[in-house]
């Protein structure tokens, strides 16, 4: 929504690829200047855990949509990496696996594939969570109760689920008061900790 004044033809591209993909169901809302500054990816006074890229060492991937964006992440702060099928994910942040699916075979834009992702998610030690998505099928490397430290690989990406194209959709929730709510997160990026951005490029150095 904020960035589409500026779009040049590659990122017009970019915007119809991000129309394209992914997909989730909607739950909270936040503060629109709060919104903005993450888009921008501008980070103020902020104490909260730094998150690896997750990914492997040596490889960079483009964030087609980022936190809130117009597209199938109104209501969502979620990242998306593309990423060609069986690349190696890792845990953005060490914890314990309490829920994975590997047995989707099927993705597309439709909504009668919503229950086919495949996923990952990681409980970490102060009670937030991390959902790794679109796995591919026996994509998941890690068992319910293992413990996974940062980095290490947990998943082999796909595009089972709500996916037109093969990518990572990467979120965290905080459980505040009983209530799972969605939350962006900083990376560590080659220029510090950062909020993701959509249409650049990240690589875990
Ligand atoms: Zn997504």
């Amino acid at each position: 929504m904020f960035y589409t004044m500026k779009l040049s033809r590659v990122n017009f591209v970019v915007v119809l690829f991000s129309v394209a993909i992914s997909g989730c169901v909607a739950t909270n809302s936040t503060q629109r200047k709060a919104i903005k500054d993450l888009q921008k990816g501008r980070v103020t006074e902020d104490t909260s855990y730094v998150y690896a890229l997750p990914f492997e060492k040596g490889t960079a991937h483009l964030v087609v949509q980022g936190y809130y964006s117009a597209y199938s992440h109104k209501n969502r702060a979620a990242i998306d990496f593309k990423m060609k099928r069986g690349t190696k994910i890792t845990a953005a942040r060490g914890g314990v696996v309490v829920r994975l699916k590997e047995d989707g075979k099927r993705g597309g834009l439709n909504n009668k594939y919503r229950q086919d992702g495949n996923l990952v998610v990681i409980q970490h030690s102060d009670g937030s969570r991390a959902g790794y998505w679109h796995l591919q099928e026996n994509g998941v490397l890690v068992n319910i109760g293992d413990t996974v430290q940062q980095g290490q690989v947990i998943g082999l990406s796909g595009k089972t689920g709500y996916s037109a194209l093969p990518h990572l959709h990467f979120l965290v929730w905080n459980n505040r008061s009983n209530q799972w709510q969605q939350v962006p997160t900083r990376f560590q990026t080659s220029e510090g900790p950062k909020y993701l951005r959509p249409f650049r490029k990240y690589s875990n150095k």
